[in-house]
């Protein structure tokens, strides 16, 4: 078993390159956490210095409250599975998967019967004899993965590792992962640019960019109650329409709307120290009403792109250089080049201060 806590923890590589910015986070004991973000924001580097790969710059990095900076790799019990799959290419993939077992002396009966479980449940057990470099890159990422998850480690610490994979293995597999960590109880940190792998799989997201953590939540919460716009955009698809505006009144918004701008009303207050400042206005697309006829507090916007997606159909439209996204049910008949009127719904609209992206009210569903 064990925690992992960051405190204030960066990473400053050479010529001034600040991959990590004063990270501070915790994973209790037997946790499922995602650590997403675009690429380059510094999710490896946080991964590779809790692994112990990477010096850690400035800060402490505890396992069950103990600091570990300066503990090698070896000494820290962790299983690591890497976008990049480091096998060894004389072995074979039974071989591969076996090693670190031989390396902790198990005896050859409890080898066998640990791989087996794991070739099973990451479907490999038809390429056991196989030498890495017979198998497709998906296959190898799996046999690293495979082999990371039969040393049953305190911390698992997994690094984009389905990245290979096609659609329909990457779906079965994702399962597994979840379902092998349950098994195990160990501490597993999943690095992710996938915002649906990270909801699907963790039990806590740490959001980040650009270095800095923005958020770290349940994926309800990240949905629901984002605190900075960037979290906002990066979670749900089709993600969050944002659209210009300034604070008329502590529940009204003037949403701009090409020249002129409609009144928006919301459901919780703004801080009234923001009134006449300019704010961007969040909307999810399923939170939009769209009227075919003019309404008074509809941003008019034309249809560009209609897809069909059974229950439901998801909408483009156009507002000036602006896109924005909207789903109507299937029996609203709409065509390209239509022109629509959409409303936000006031529990359901987020605002975000403009210059710092900060929220200001925490919205409801
Ligand atoms: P992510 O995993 O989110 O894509 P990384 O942690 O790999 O991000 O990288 C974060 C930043 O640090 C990037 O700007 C990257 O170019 C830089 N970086 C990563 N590794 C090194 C290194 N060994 N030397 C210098 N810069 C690096
Ligand atoms: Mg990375």
């Amino acid at each position: 078993m064990s925690t992992v806590e960051a405190k204030y923890v960066w990473k400053i590589y050479d010529e001034d390159v600040i991959a990590v910015k004063d990270a501070s986070f915790r994973c209790e004991n037997e946790e499922f956490v995602a650590v997403l973000g675009p690429s380059g924001c510094g999710k490896s580097s946080i991964l590779r210095m809790i692994a112990g790969l990477e010096d850690i710059t400035k800060g402490e990095m505890f396992f069950d409250g103990k600091v570990v900076n300066n503990l090698s790799p070896r000494d820290r019990n962790v299983a690591l599975a890497f976008e990049s799959y480091a096998l060894y290419p004389p072995l074979s993939v039974y071989e591969n998967i076996a090693f670190p077992l031989h390396a902790r002396g198990l005896d050859k009966n409890e080898i066998r019967s640990k791989v087996q479980d794991i070739v099973d449940a990451l479907e490999l057990s038809d390429v056991l004899k196989r030498k890495p470099s017979k198998l497709s890159g998906g296959q190898q990422q799996r046999v690293s993965l495979a082999r990371a998850l039969v040393r049953d480690p305190s911390v698992l610490l997994l690094d984009e590792p389905l990245s290979h994979m096609d659609q329909r293995v990457r779906a079965v597999i994702r399962a597994r992962i979840r379902r092998i960590h349950d098994e195990l109880s160990t501490t597993t940190i999943y690095v992710t640019h996938d915002q649906e792998e990270a909801v699907a799989l963790a039990d806590k997201i740490i959001v980040m960019n650009l270095g800095v953590i923005q958020q770290i939540g349940t994926a309800d919460d990240l949905f629901n109650y984002p605190s900075t716009q960037f979290v906002a955009g990066f979670i749900g698809e089709p993600s969050m329409n944002f659209l210009g505006g300034r604070v008329e009144s502590q529940n009204r918004l003037a949403v701009r709307n090409g020249d002129k701008s409609v009144s928006w009303a919301i459901a919780e207050d703004i801080p009234s120290s923001h009134i006449n400042t300019g704010v961007v206005v969040g909307i999810r697309p399923d939170k939009l009403e769209a009227s075919k006829t003019s309404t008074s507090s509809g941003i008019r916007a034309k249809v560009d792109v209609v897809e069909f997606l059974g229950d439901y159909r998801i909408l483009t439209l156009s507002l000036g250089e602006k896109v924005i996204k909207t789903i109507v049910p299937t029996d609203f008949s709409v065509s390209i080049d239509d022109t629509l009127w959409l409303t936000g719904l006031p529990e359901a609209i987020h605002v975000f201060e403009e210059k710092s992206g900060e929220a200001l009210i925490k919205a409801k569903k």
